[in-house]
């Protein structure tokens, strides 16, 4: 695997399921939705508990089956 292709999007850390994000960020649905344009296509790290981009990588990279 190649470094561009350890990216966040296809790390099994990295949520990106808009029922997941919700149940992540509890009133986030209250503001709006994570089925929005405003969060696009980033989602949460679980190992880091921070909202990502899915470009971005780190040493806790695990591929997503
Ligand atoms: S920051 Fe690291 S652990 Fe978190 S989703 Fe991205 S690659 Fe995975």
């Amino acid at each position: 695997m190649t470094t561009s292709e350890r990216v966040c999007r296809r790390c099994r850390y990295f949520v990106d399921d808009p029922h997941a994000v919700e149940q992540a960020f509890v009133g986030l649905t209250i503001l709006s939705s994570a089925w929005g344009d405003t969060r696009g296509n980033q989602g949460l790290c679980i190992v880091h508990q921070q909202f990502l981009t899915p470009k971005l990588t780190c040493n806790h990279f695990t591929i997503r089956r």
